[in-house]
């Protein structure tokens, strides 16, 4: 006689939840790197995302010009004879907006995630808003003056950083997933997401998070 059978949960074959689920710290990596895509600066796009000790998100923000400063007027350029004719005097890090651009009262004992660890005017943000943490993706102005600084003014305010390493280098948003049963809309890898039908690469974008 056949042996019984076991309830499928106990021989493995029961639907089970999605394995591949994204992790909060990469979730909000990833919101802060999807919002740098609203950036219009064409050498830097830099994101950054609030998020409260519940895990909501209270602000989001990327780096641009200020609000009601035409941005085909005022400058991109990274180099220029006179610093007026550069972005630098004008530009508003994706800190600094992300701050500003709070949905709740304040942003006191938050965590910014952010993908450019923030330069020294950022830093001095992040302490008076009372953020209590900072996790960076890139950290690859490391050793300019402004860094240095701004890693002296958060050890001393007693602002915790720290780097962010992600599991994975890219996660694909398909749009066309939806309507594909079973298909869970996000690709880990770029070779899955180029096995599927060129026409429907169109509807797809990826978030990179390399380290660049
Ligand atoms: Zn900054």
């Amino acid at each position: 006689m056949e042996e019984n059978k076991l309830p499928d949960l106990l021989n493995g074959s029961a639907t089970r939840k999605r394995e591949d689920y994204l992790e909060w710290p990469e979730y909000f990596m990833a919101v802060a790197f999807l919002s740098a895509q609203r950036s219009k600066d064409p050498s830097s796009q830099v994101g950054a995302c609030i998020v409260n000790q519940e895990n909501k998100i209270v602000g989001i923000g990327y780096n641009g010009m200020p609000n009601g400063c035409d941005d085909d007027l005022l400058p991109w350029s990274r180099s220029a004879d006179d610093r007026l004719n550069t972005k630098y005097p004008y530009v508003c890090h994706a800190e600094l907006n992300a701050i500003m651009n709070k949905n709740s009262a304040d942003v006191k004992g938050c965590t910014m995630y952010v993908a450019l660890f923030p330069c020294n005017e950022c830093a001095k943000l992040i302490i008076q808003a009372g953020l209590k943490e900072v996790v960076y993706l890139s950290d690859k102005y490391h050793d300019t003056p402004e860094m240095v600084a701004s890693r002296k003014l958060l050890s001393m305010a007693g602002v915790q950083y720290r780097q962010f390493k992600p599991k994975r280098s890219e996660i694909v948003i398909d749009f066309n997933s939806i309507n594909h049963r079973g298909n869970a809309g996000l690709c880990h890898q770029r070779g899955e997401q180029l096995n599927q039908a060129d026409g429907e690469r169109a509807d797809s974008a990826a978030v990179s998070m390399n380290n660049s």
